[in-house]
């Protein structure tokens, strides 16, 4: 179910709980600002979630929000886990969904990076 981007952060959602590591994620990439890990259930050949560490609910939130320092650092490792995984040459794909028509499932600002094969077209 998608959840509403107007509501107050939820300290229990499953990626406040995977930042906590109370539960397990298979890591790609952490540092100040952010982590990265696979998606549980991937889309494409390479399907990595990156979330910022702060509580911020969605994009919305976020970019309307947080402090700069923080935007920069999240966008920063947005672009450095690309990079790391080699997908700058072939190209990939970023999506934030935001609520109800974007179909945003977990209440933690997390943005989707796909590659690994070509994407086809932006919207099914
Ligand atoms: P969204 O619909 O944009 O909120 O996407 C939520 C994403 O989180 C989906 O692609 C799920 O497969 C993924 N997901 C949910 N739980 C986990 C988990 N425990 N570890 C990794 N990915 C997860």
């Amino acid at each position: 179910m998608p959840i509403d981007p107007t509501l107050p952060y939820d300290e229990n959602n499953i990626f406040a709980k995977i930042l906590r590591g109370e539960i397990p994620s298979n890591r790609v990439y952490e540092d100040e600002w952010a982590i990265a890990f696979h998606d549980i259930n991937p889309q494409a050949q390479i399907h990595v979630l990156v979330i910022p560490r702060g509580a911020w609910v969605s994009w919305d939130d976020f970019s309307a929000r947080a402090p700069a320092e923080e935007i920069a650092g999240f966008v920063r490792a947005v672009g450095t886990v690309a990079r790391d995984m080699g997908l700058v040459e072939p190209g990939y794909r970023l999506l934030a969904n935001v609520g109800q028509h974007g179909g945003q499932e977990v209440p933690h600002l997390h943005v989707h990076l796909f590659g690994g094969q070509p994407l086809g077209r932006m919207i099914a």
